[in-house]
């Protein structure tokens, strides 16, 4: 018999607690796992599902215009958005309960409230206190809400999803995946949108010349660009926002959503009294197997410094049983990891940037493309698709590819495997396209544009 009331007690229920309670429990492991809020963590509530079914009802309207081109007539009569928003949460809510079946069936036993650690192998929740050979943080992220005069003004992606009305006239704060992302949805659903972006950059960090041509589309969808973060914000008597800049003219909008970034959920989990250390950004210090400096408690997904993506906090989670319960201690590895923002247009990449290639050390040499899609030469769209790849010189390998365009997010997966396996520009130039799509463009950019 263990000492212990559980072998793994995890803290929190999202794509990372759940993977690690479900897997662990199915190998015969005691496992309970604490959640206050909601199962299936951010991804499946308040960030990627929810807004991806935001993401393709706002291509409905740009479908309907095309399609004129080809003959067909689709007057958009209205958007109705307690149907969009209502639709949505139902579906929500039916994940939340396959979230709780797959927890009940795997035997982990789920409690609800705020766990707190309160020592090397025990957790309080409530009023209860339970033992745990090993502990797992898993409590993900939170917005971040810059300090300005009005910032109780601003939403986040958690009340985004569940707005009493759509707004006529929008300010989307940030430049990352989340503030491109709702441009494009508030934009493309008939919203007068503008992105107030500090650097004037959207998407800081990707391929320069990706990034760069993404910006150039996602703007000529409708967005307008402020290269300034708001000063303050302040209501009016007609209950809008005025939101005010120092070198721009104030703006008169119905919503302002901030996103500015995401900082992990580490308040009062106990981490201080338990000697548990944070990293100079915030995030849970953890070693290669996600060990704390606390060695009996653990800690992964949003909370851990790396990607905050939720197939990787999936991986984590696999890596960690492997290592704690099955036969390998192997590292993950977070090598070409692919990544999309499903902005309109999607940018999707895996590998490495021109820049980060360069800063590596290698000698690279560049492919690139940038063309009409077939699908747009019979509408009026004036949207472009553009191709990377990012090669090195020495040993032919393929470093990165980076598109942006419809459906990059669907065809970079095919390509991150590509990578995975070291494949070189040999073996992309080898493979046959298939005609006629864009995804062909891949294996017969023949010609660097850079060397
Ligand atoms: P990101 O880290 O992507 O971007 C945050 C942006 O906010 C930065 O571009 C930064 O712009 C800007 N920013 C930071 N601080 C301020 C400030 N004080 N005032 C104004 N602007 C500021 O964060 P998101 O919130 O968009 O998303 C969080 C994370 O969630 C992402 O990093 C991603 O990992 C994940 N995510 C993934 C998605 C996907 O896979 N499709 C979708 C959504 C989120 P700059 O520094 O250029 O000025």
């Amino acid at each position: 018999m263990s000492q212990y009331d559980f072998d793994l007690f995890v803290i929190g229920a999202g794509s990372a607690g759940v993977r690690a309670a479900r897997m662990a429990a199915g190998q015969g492991k005691k496992v309970a796992v604490a959640e206050n809020l909601y199962l299936g963590g951010t991804c499946v509530n308040v960030g990627c599902v929810p807004k991806k079914l935001f993401v393709y009802a706002s291509e409905y309207p740009h479908i309907a215009k095309e399609a004129k081109g080809y003959g067909l007539d689709f007057s958009l009569n209205a958007f109705d958005w307690p149907t969009l928003r209502d639709n949505k949460t139902a579906e929500i809510e039916r994940l939340n309960k396959i979230y709780q079946s797959l927890l009940d069936n795997s035997g982990a036993k789920t409690i609800w409230g705020k766990g707190k650690v309160t020592g090397a192998h025990t957790v309080a929740v409530g009023e209860d206190e339970y033992s745990a050979e090993k502990i797992l943080l898993a409590t993900g992220g939170w917005p971040i809400i810059p300090d300005i005069p009005g910032k109780e003004y601003f939403i986040t992606t958690n009340e985004v999803f569940y707005l009493d009305t759509f707004p006529k006239e929008v300010l989307v704060v940030g430049s990352g995946y989340i503030a491109v992302e709702f441009a494009g949805i508030f934009n493309g659903l008939g919203a007068k949108t503008t992105i107030a972006s500090r650097s004037g950059k959207l998407l800081r960090g990707f391929d320069e010349d990706t990034r760069v041509f993404a910006e150039q589309e996602i703007l000529k969808k409708g967005p307008k660009l402020v290269p300034e973060q708001p000063k303050s914000i302040e209501q009016l008597s007609n209950g809008r926002l005025r939101v005010s800049f120092e070198q721009h003219d104030s703006l008169e909008v119905d919503t302002v959503l901030c996103a500015t970034g995401r900082k992990p959920n580490v308040e009062n989990l106990g981490l201080e009294q338990n000697g548990i250390e944070l990293t100079q950004n915030g995030t849970v210090k953890v070693d290669k197997y996600y060990a704390t400096s606390a060695p009996s408690i653990f800690a992964m997904g949003d909370l851990i410094d790396g990607p905050q993506l939720t197939p990787v906090a999936l991986a984590e989670a696999m890596a960690f049983l492997r290592q704690q319960y099955g036969n390998s201690k192997a590292p993950l590895n977070y090598d070409n990891i692919p990544t999309a923002v499903f902005s309109q247009p999607n940018l999707a990449t895996v590998g490495l940037s021109e820049e980060a290639a360069i800063k590596k050390g290698h000698d690279i040499v560049i492919f690139q493309s940038d063309f009409k899609a077939m699908k747009h030469t019979l509408t009026d769209s004036q949207e472009r698709t553009f191709m990377k790849l990012v090669v090195d010189k020495n040993s032919d390998q393929v470093l990165g590819a980076h598109m942006v365009g419809d459906h990059a997010g669907e065809m970079m997966q095919g390509i991150a495997v590509a990578l995975k396996a070291g494949a070189t520009k040999a073996n992309f130039d080898e493979t046959i396209g298939i005609h006629p799509t864009s995804a062909e463009e891949f294996v017969t950019m023949r010609s660097p544009v850079k060397k």
